[in-house]
């Protein structure tokens, strides 16, 4: 059983591998960006204010991500491990997931950066498409389908997402840059940190992971 943390520039992969992880070892998938999604589908007063928050590419407050995700985690199974997507993002939400998983008995053994430059980003960015239903993610340009716009998975229609967008994007990446970047340092100082090609194809990165969390390759 590992727990596994994904830090990443937008559009490298981090919810892709997420998922493979997920569906070949019954890990548990908690993607904070979704969680964010379904308090904004929700229609509810908080759910308008982080829609807000998304569609400038900025971090939501603090507050109301700890919450969301205190009570995914204490609701979850996770004997099997998880996969945590896309938190932390800043410092302050490192320390807070230090006191928290500690206090859960659900420590981190591996943070996982996958990287990839800004330019190849804003390319991926442009062509991804989910699945509102089942969480597959695809690339409309480089992918192939069944039927096309509808999930090869479960045949429900793909949707893009309101952030997506070149602009929306670019403020994604200077957060990651100023905020979420840094704190790879801290985490390499306490021998957690592995660096995987973000570039690379989805089934070579999965091998790279998979290789990592059965303890193949050490740093
Ligand atoms: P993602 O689905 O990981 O690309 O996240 C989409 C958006 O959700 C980000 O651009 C942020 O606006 C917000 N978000 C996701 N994770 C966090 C987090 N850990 N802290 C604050 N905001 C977040």
């Amino acid at each position: 059983m590992s727990n596994i943390i994904f830090i990443a520039p937008p559009a490298a992969g981090k919810g892709t591998q997420a998922e493979l992880l997920k569906e070949k070892y019954n890990m548990a998938h908690i993607s904070m960006g979704d969680l964010l999604r379904n308090e904004v589908n929700s229609n509810s007063p908080l759910g308008e204010h982080i829609k807000t928050i998304m569609e400038e590419g900025k971090l939501v407050e603090n507050k109301t991500v700890f919450e969301l995700l205190e009570k995914r985690l204490l609701t979850l199974d996770v004997k099997e491990g998880y996969i945590l997507d896309g938190f932390p993002r800043e410092f302050n939400q490192v320390l807070a997931y230090e006191n928290l998983s500690v206090r859960l008995h659900k420590e981190v053994d591996y943070v996982i950066y996958l990287h990839l430059d800004e330019d190849k980003a804003s390319k991926r960015i442009l062509g991804r498409v989910s699945c509102p239903n089942c969480g597959a993610v695809y690339n409309e340009y480089t992918d192939t389908f069944d039927k096309i716009g509808f999930c090869n998975k479960c045949s429900t229609k793909l949707v893009k997402r309101n952030d997506d967008n070149i602009e929306t994007f670019k403020h994604r990446f200077q957060t990651y840059l100023s905020n979420t970047k840094p704190i790879l340092d801290y985490y390499d100082g306490k021998g957690l940190l592995y660096i995987v090609d973000g570039s690379a194809n989805k089934t070579d990165i999965f091998k790279r992971i998979e290789k990592i969390i059965s303890g193949v390759v050490e740093w």
